[in-house]
């Protein structure tokens, strides 16, 4: 067997595509070498297979992820012997096709009619906390779904009858008219196009074979996410049709923002003031963490917008090991409303300052005091006269 093309390669996208990315790079291939649009052309018929393998493994978050690590080999003994379950193949084109199938001649109403059809797939946007991120954390989200009747199990006749064949098109869910040269066909209308009519529906779900459903969920939330992550839940969206299987329900995150803390990847940011002597002189500050409070030493000399790391205290990786940092921005204050005795000693520290001789100073004290002061006369006009 030949060696096998990087997933990424094959769908010609990068290593970071996103989920659309990646659906419409899929989406492409396939349209150009679908085999209804190929007939018995082998070449095209491989490079099909292989973009729906390349794409059946990149949409799914946790075989990226193997893959991403591991490579081909991380994916052995998740798919089929050969390598590729064709399993989720009807699956996949559906995906991708679903509402398209039409426009493109495939997948179209008459291979659809009557048959299984596949429940569309929900999106549930779950807004957690800061400290979910940090922990990780079980939610049970209330879903409003469609569900298969219970009392005509999805037949949608009532109990003791039964759907028949549509007596309007005969079965096949379509009219045809002829007109002139002509030959039109729509959609049945007695019928949907289904193919079959119901003779005595049933009271529950009035027929449709589906009932409205509020249903609870437990979603696990993984320690580390961050906002726009989906969380994919099979089988957890509407219920198919026809005994088809039922949609996927995708939980996107949305980590409402934080009083104290501002995420940089896995690393947290916050602020923290010192005074001007504390800069200046060093000092020892306590710094709020997400659960507790840590104590970080401030050297002398600080300066503003100094950024201290403390290691490990940031936001856990999500699938491995460790976590980032926590990063102290220090604001520095200035003192307002000086009094008598604290202005002449201020004036009386940047006389020193420059009794010492250029080369003795740090630059931070030159540059801290001429901005200091200087300011203030500026502010001061009075003063400075
Ligand atoms: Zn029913
Ligand atoms: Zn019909």
């Amino acid at each position: 067997m030949a060696e096998k093309r990087d997933y990424y390669e094959v769908l010609n996208v990068s290593q970071s595509a996103g989920e659309d990315e990646i659906k419409k790079a899929y989406r492409k291939l396939a349209i150009k070498y679908h085999p209804d649009k190929n007939p018995d052309n082998k070449a095209a018929e491989e490079k099909f297979r292989e973009a729906t393998e390349a794409y059946e493994v990149l949409r799914d978050s946790e075989k990226r992820s193997r893959y991403d690590r591991f490579g081909h080999a991380g994916l052995e003994g998740m798919m089929g012997g050969s390598g590729f379950d064709f399993g989720n193949f009807e699956d996949i084109v559906g995906d991708i096709f679903g509402d398209f199938g039409d426009l493109f001649g495939f997948g179209g109403s008459s291979r659809r009619q009557a048959g299984p059809k596949r429940g569309r797939s929900l999106q549930y946007d779950l807004q957690i906390s800061l400290e979910d991120v940090m922990l990780g954390k079980t939610m049970t989200i209330d879903v409003p779904r469609s569900e298969t009747c219970q009392t005509c199990h999805g037949t949608g006749a009532e109990v003791g009858s039964k759907p028949e064949t549509c007596p309007e098109c005969f079965g096949r869910g379509q009219v045809t008219r002829t007109q002139g040269f002509f030959s039109m066909s729509r959609t049945c209308s007695r019928c949907q196009g289904e193919g079959r009519v119901i003779p005595r529906p049933c009271n529950e779900c009035r027929g449709q074979g589906q009932v409205r459903q509020v249903r609870q969920i437990k979603v696990r939330v993984p320690k580390g996410v961050d906002t726009g992550a989906k969380i994919q839940m099979r089988g957890e969206g509407e219920a198919g049709v026809n005994g088809g299987p039922p949609g996927d329900l995708f939980v996107v995150i949305h980590v409402a923002p934080h009083e104290l803390f501002v995420r940089e990847n896995n690393d947290l940011i916050t602020r923290a003031s010192i005074s001007f002597p504390q800069a200046a002189l060093g000092t020892t500050i306590e710094i709020p963490t997400i659960d507790d409070t840590v104590k970080v030493t401030v050297p002398s000399g600080t300066q503003f917008g100094t950024r201290l790391r403390i290691p490990y205290k940031g936001v856990p990786y999500y699938n491995r090991y460790g976590s980032g940092d926590l990063i102290v921005e220090l604001q520095v204050e200035t003192p307002r409303n000086l009094t008598e005795r604290e202005t002449e000693l201020l004036e009386a520290f940047v006389q020193l300052r420059n009794e010492g001789g250029a080369e003795e100073h740090s630059g931070f004290f030159d540059k801290l005091g001429d901005k200091l002061f200087h300011r203030h006369d500026d502010l001061d006009d009075d003063k400075s006269q």
